[in-house]
């Protein structure tokens, strides 16, 4: 069924606290939390806690937890202090694009020159 948890998924798994992340936020339907190989100062990727394999098939099945995970994403980003100063959001949709991870992420990028997070 859409959005159920998959057994494989190491974000599924991360959601369901079966393995350890630095969490930033959670809501009810999210999850914010630090990535691994952070990328800028400020690296957080924001998670729907429902699996759906992209950012466009969760906008598709749920648009008001599409919503939900960008609203979460600004919260972070107010939390961290970049919002002043400006962040990305990164939606990597797949494997040719660069997404390892098949659970639907954004990632938050900020702080530093702003700059070298366009090599994400
Ligand atoms: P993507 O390449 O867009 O699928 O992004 C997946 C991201 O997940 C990468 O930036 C990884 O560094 C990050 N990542 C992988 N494993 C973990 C983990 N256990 N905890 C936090 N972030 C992770
Ligand atoms: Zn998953």
């Amino acid at each position: 069924m859409a959005g159920e948890a998959q057994a494989d998924c190491l974000f599924c798994k991360i959601v369901a606290r079966e393995i350890p992340a630095t969490v930033v936020r959670e809501t009810d339907t999210t999850l914010a939390f630090r990535d691994i190989n952070p990328q800028a100062p400020t690296h957080v990727l924001v998670v729907p806690k429902a699996h759906y394999p992209n950012a466009a098939a969760v906008a598709q099945a749920e648009p008001e937890l599409a919503g939900q995970v960008l609203a979460e994403a600004g919260r972070v980003a107010q939390e961290e202090k970049v919002d002043e100063s400006g962040y990305r959001l990164i939606f990597n949709t797949g494997s040719g694009a660069g997404q390892t991870v098949f659970h639907a992420h954004v990632h938050l990028l900020g702080g530093g020159d702003g700059m070298h997070e366009r090599l994400l």
